[in-house]
């Protein structure tokens, strides 16, 4: 018989060294396999498990040490101000990426009714915390994966937010034609091909295609940049997460595109991570 601090104790240990985070780990997996949050776990540390929950914290201890993240073992995570559903089929959002929505919904009016799109919205994430914020916009979120639209889906259906649109594509091949957007966003790939990053714990249980991005990891944002201005609206904002080495690259491209008002902001880490131009005004 085994009780829930022991399971924790126990199971932390054996998470040294496959993760930052052992003991977090170890909790939020025993959580899950209790249907209960993390909270219960310290308010009843002497309670026993049963045996089937036992197993389930096992089988989540074994996945997690072969290295699968926690946001697919329980498939779901906090990003903005809400939990989403997350799968193998999307990237897990990352903190980094609340820098994107914060410097859009700075340049969103509270009222404004704006078109926007998020190209390659994955589980969501960015689509999803611009939607919540501003009701009067139309956030039109595409992928090029089925699978992953799906996910999408499901969370703006349990988060009961309705002003988004789904669409099925490559890129802007995606969008409705006939819309002006007011603002275009992404988190494209953009890690280089051959990046040991991509083996990386965690990363590489993620979808590629969601994360390399040629040689030199910019083709993507390249296409994004080179033709953004003939969909966005004369003023209209373009908004690019990069990686935190890409900042001047991405930031050439938009000068060399004629964007105004060109712009690169750091993350929370201090790294360049999102570059912003806008299509000359009218
Ligand atoms: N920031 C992610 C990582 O480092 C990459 C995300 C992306 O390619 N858009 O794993």
């Amino acid at each position: 018989m085994t009780r829930i601090e022991t399971a924790l104790q126990t199971a932390s240990q054996r998470l040294q060294g496959h993760s930052d985070t052992p003991r977090l780990d170890a909790e939020l997996l025993l959580a899950e396999a209790l249907g209960q949050d993390r909270t219960y776990l310290r308010t009843w540390p002497e309670q026993a498990l049963t045996a089937a929950q036992a197993a389930d914290f096992a089988r989540l201890v074994e996945r997690r040490l072969a290295g699968e993240p926690v946001a697919y073992l329980l498939g779901r995570r906090g990003f903005w101000t809400f939990e989403l559903a997350v799968t193998p089929d999307t990237l897990i959002p990352r903190p980094e990426t609340e820098l994107l929505v914060e410097q859009a919904l700075a340049r969103i009016p509270a009222d404004a009714a704006w078109s926007i799109a998020d190209l390659g919205t994955g589980s969501g994430a960015i689509a999803l915390a611009i939607a919540s914020e501003r009701p009067a916009c139309t956030v039109h979120a595409t992928d090029r994966s089925a699978a992953a639209l799906a996910v999408a889906r499901r969370n703006a259906d349990a988060l009961g937010i309705g002003n988004v649109r789904f669409h099925q594509g490559s890129w802007f091949e995606a969008l409705p034609e006939g819309i002006a957007w007011a603002m275009l966003v992404s988190n494209p790939p953009y890690v280089p091909d051959a990046a040991p990053h991509l083996e990386a714990r965690g990363v590489r249980f993620e979808p590629r295609q969601a994360l390399a991005a040629g040689a030199d990891g910019l083709d993507d944002l390249r296409h994004l940049i080179e033709t953004a201005p003939s969909r966005l609206a004369p003023g209209g904002w373009l908004l690019l997460e990069h990686g935190w080495d890409q900042g001047e690259a991405v930031t050439r491209l938009l000068a060399g595109h004629g964007y105004t008002d060109i712009r690169d902001e750091r993350d929370l880490a201090g790294h360049p991570r999102l570059a912003i131009g806008r299509r000359p005004g009218p």
